[in-house]
């Protein structure tokens, strides 16, 4: 496979470390070389003071073999074309590795949302959902919230989508709000399968909550509520940060007070710097985001952005474990550095799957016009998360390879088997 220095390159070489252990035709791995099909559009938004702003938007659906093609809107400003297709290859895996009934995709608008109003972000929203329409719909790819993207902004794109085909569609996009359509529990939902899938792995790691020690970089949709679940469940929680810094203390955070004061400044430092110098309570300090993935703690759980832990600091990374709840947190040759040492990598495709798990849930409730308890849509991402998660370690324990590529493995087989039942070149020829 070619190598070149993009992202998408680096996860491809993910596939190529599973290939060796597992055996599928041919045609298969050619298929999922490449994405089905990739849209890039130019999206003109009329600006509060009357000006034309033209954003730079993209849709990827990489495999559909196994569903409709399903994945999250990604609003930043370095969002790219590599970025997009190597995150929807990620969710092809991710889809697969968990048995949801989907295929992988991803979009994204290279905008920083921070600086637009709120009109003006609806306006972008809906025009995104004007430029892709023909790419999307209910059985075709279903887009899903991420980075700075929320449930207001899916309500938005699916109100827009249904007026563009003239009839309520719901089922065109999940993470919606509640009153339209959404599902009970998709706001928690990736916070809640990582809180399963550490819990399912705890023992095996031989590990116990109480004495367990936790530092958490990304304090957002993510980051902000699987801190509440660990803290509630005993963990000790002692640092959490987010794009502008972290707090760290050393005899655990008190995550509810965390949450309160970052809804009401809109920043972690605060927590501990407002109004005055930093450092002044209790143990409390202010860290970078650079040092709180230095920390000597027991669980890392880089929940921002991809790339955060590369070659060039995965020496320093002092935990023994990392789960990454961001989708490609840990670069390839991190992950290298981090195997030789012995510190064991907990994959994005396993942990943060609940999110599109839950997604799953929210698109059956729309096309059977029935909603579940809060309870029923619990009970069913535990049961799946659990399952999933331990036929992944009993993949690594057989192989004897890392959590990472026992993930890809387990993905493949089922993918491999979705592919060759469409016919392969033993069928045709041989
Ligand atoms: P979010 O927008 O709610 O939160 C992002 C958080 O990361 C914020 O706290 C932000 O301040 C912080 N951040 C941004 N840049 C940072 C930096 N350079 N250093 C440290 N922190 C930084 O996003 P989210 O939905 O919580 O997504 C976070 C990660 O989880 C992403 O990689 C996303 O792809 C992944 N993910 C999210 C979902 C979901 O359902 N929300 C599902 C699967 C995966």
């Amino acid at each position: 496979m070619t190598v070149t220095n993009t992202l998408f390159a680096d996860a491809m070489t993910r596939l190529d470390d599973a290939l060796k252990h597992v055996s599928i035709s041919a045609d298969a791995i050619e298929r999922l070389k490449f994405p089905k099909a990739s849209l890039t559009v130019s999206i003109p938004v009329r600006m509060d003071d009357g000006s034309l702003q033209v954003f730079q938007g993209y849709r990827v659906r990489y495999d559909d073999t196994r569903g409709p093609t399903k994945g999250g809107v990604r609003f930043h400003p370095s969002v790219n074309l590599d970025e997009v297709q190597s995150l929807a290859f990620w969710m092809t895996f991710k889809c697969a590795a968990l048995n949801i009934p989907f295929g992988g995709a991803k979009g994204g608008i290279t905008v920083d949302p921070k600086a637009l109003s709120k009109l003006e972000l609806e306006r972008l929203s809906r025009a995104y959902i004007d430029a892709i329409a023909d790419f999307i719909g209910p059985n075709v790819d279903i887009p899903a919230p991420d980075v700075y993207t929320t449930p207001t902004i899916m309500g938005w794109m699916m109100d827009q989508y249904s007026i563009i085909r003239r009839q309520l569609s719901p089922d065109v996009v999940t993470g919606k709000p509640i009153a339209l359509g959404g599902s009970l529990g998709r706001d928690t939902a990736t916070a809640t399968g990582a809180f399963y899938t550490i819990e399912t792995l705890l023992p095996k790691l031989k590990l116990n909550r109480h004495e367990t020690t936790v530092a958490i970089q990304g304090f957002g949709n993510a980051g902000s509520y699987l801190a509440r679940l660990l803290f509630d469940a005993g963990y000790r929680v002692v640092a959490v940060s987010d794009s502008k810094g972290g707090i760290y203390d050393a005899k655990g955070l008190d995550i509810p007070s965390v949450q309160k004061f970052r809804a009401l400044h809109h920043h972690i430092e605060a927590v501990y710097c407002e109004g005055t110098v930093c450092n002044i309570t209790n143990g409390q300090t202010s860290i970078t985001n650079e040092e709180l993935l230095e920390l000597d703690v027991d669980i890392l759980i880089p929940a921002a952005l991809e790339n955060q832990i590369v070659a060039a600091n995965a020496d320093r990374v002092r935990a023994k474990y990392v789960f990454e709840v961001a989708n490609g947190p840990v670069s390839s040759a991190a992950d290298r550095i981090l195997n030789a040492r012995g510190v064991l990598v907990v994959p994005d495709i396993l942990v943060n799957a609940g999110g599109v798990t839950v997604s799953y849930f929210e698109w059956l409730q729309n096309r059977g016009g029935l909603y579940w308890s809060l309870e029923d849509v619990d009970r069913r991402l535990k049961r799946n998360t659990i399952d999933e998660t331990n036929k992944i370690w009993q993949v690594a324990s057989d192989l004897k390879i890392p959590m990472r590529t026992a993930a890809y493995v387990h993905a493949l087989r089922r993918l491999g088997e979705a592919l060759e039942a469409k016919g392969t070149r033993n069928y045709f020829v041989g």
